[in-house]
């Protein structure tokens, strides 16, 4: 099924017709080999939440025991990562490594170094629009919103002095961090759940179980197609009205796909809509009404890039997305004069919108 993947962003030049017909020919020699090949699978879904939002696990699986098992696997090893990464608990590993902030370095488990160094690639690509070192202004504007009330000029000059990718510092063969400020804060936020339902995924191919999608909120890591189709139908919601049912549809494989945007956090503090995400290089909310879509090689991948692309503004994401190979973006943002759309590479990955068919899952 990777080949569908592969192919479709081969042909993007193709008219439409010829794309279709190429998947459609792939997806019916998948089908005829699948029967040969894989005993009947059924659908399994569960859900648990974890950092702060809902996790769900779609499966094919040959029997309810092994879907259980499996699943039940895979929340553990996002409950862990929860306890890992979270900036929420002070026993967290990441908490304990920023209460040694201006001290030496500190050794880190595998996870929490693959995350930490994920993050600092990132922060250089984006020129600092993704910055994980950014959490001491991250928890103003959490402060901000929560009390409807704008955080102090001081108080946010202060925070931002602790800002800055270069006081990180990670030692790959050690498995080290350190924090070269005291009081520094790191903030994984906007990666974390990215990486989570990257393992779950992991977790469940260990049973077996490749056929599966693992969806964290707005970030989604899609395994291997559903049997009999083409990939995953996923519904990217309407910018104006969330709650509505989405209207465009990507169809995905092997790919993690993510939207970052201020629907569900943000907070209007006289009469302007702050969002939760933040321009580490100003130390100020985002603010405006936009929504970025992001499709990567995996959900870690694409749970980044959306929070950067967010940061850096349509001309800016588009030019990062065309120099970074195998990912699309649908950006959406709210003007006067109604919903700007800007996109790239996106036509691979979308699917047509089919009405009364699968009805897809919601982004
Ligand atoms: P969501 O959590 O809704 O999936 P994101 O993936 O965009 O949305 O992550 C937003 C979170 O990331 C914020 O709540 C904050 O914890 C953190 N964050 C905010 N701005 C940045 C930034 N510029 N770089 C890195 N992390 C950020
Ligand atoms: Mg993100």
């Amino acid at each position: 099924m990777q080949e569908v993947f592969k192919v479709s962003c081969r042909v993007e030049a193709m008219t439409t017709r010829g794309r279709n017909w190429i998947l459609a020919s792939l997806f019916w020699a998948t089908s005829v080999c699948g029967l040969a090949a894989e005993p009947p699978l059924t659908r399994f879904e569960f859900s648990q939440p974890h950092m702060g939002t809902r996790f769900r696990i779609v499966l094919y699986a040959p029997d309810a025991a092994l879907a259980a098992r499996a699943s039940d696997e895979a929340f553990q090893r996002i409950a862990r990562l929860d306890d890992t990464m979270t900036d929420y608990r002070s026993g967290s590993e990441l908490m304990s490594l920023c209460h040694k902030a201006g001290g030496g370095p500190v050794a880190v488990s595998e996870d929490l170094f693959r995350v930490l160094s994920h993050s600092q690639e990132l922060a250089k690509q984006t020129g600092g629009a993704f910055d994980i070192t950014a959490g001491p202004v991250v928890r103003l504007w959490r402060r901000a919103r929560r009390r409807h009330e704008l955080p102090e000029k001081k108080e946010l000059a202060q925070a931002r002095r602790l800002v800055g990718t270069k006081y990180l510092r990670l030692d790959a063969e050690a498995r080290t961090a350190q924090l070269l400020k005291p009081g520094m804060m790191l903030d994984l936020g906007g990666i974390a759940k990215g990486y989570a339902a990257d393992e779950a995924l992991k977790v469940l191919a260990r049973h077996g179980i490749t056929r599966a999608l693992v969806a964290a909120g707005g970030d989604i890591a899609a395994g291997e197609a559903p049997p009999s189709e083409a990939g995953w139908r996923i519904g990217i919601a309407p910018l104006e009205s969330p709650d509505k049912p989405p209207t465009r549809f990507l169809l995905l494989h092997d790919a993690g796909v993510s939207t970052s945007g201020d629907a569900e956090q943000h907070a209007e503090i006289g009469g302007i809509r702050y969002s939760h995400v933040i321009d580490p290089r100003t130390g100020r909310a985002l603010t405006g009404r936009s929504s970025v879509t992001v499709v990567a090689p995996n959900a870690t991948s694409s749970d980044g890039l959306a929070t950067a692309l967010s940061v850096l503004g349509p001309r800016r994401a588009l030019a990062l997305v065309r120099s970074t190979p195998n990912t699309a973006t649908l950006i959406l943002r709210a003007s006067k004069k109604g919903t700007q759309t800007f996109e790239y590479n996106l036509a691979p990955f979308v699917a047509p919108a089919a009405p009364g068919s699968h009805p897809g899952l919601p982004l």
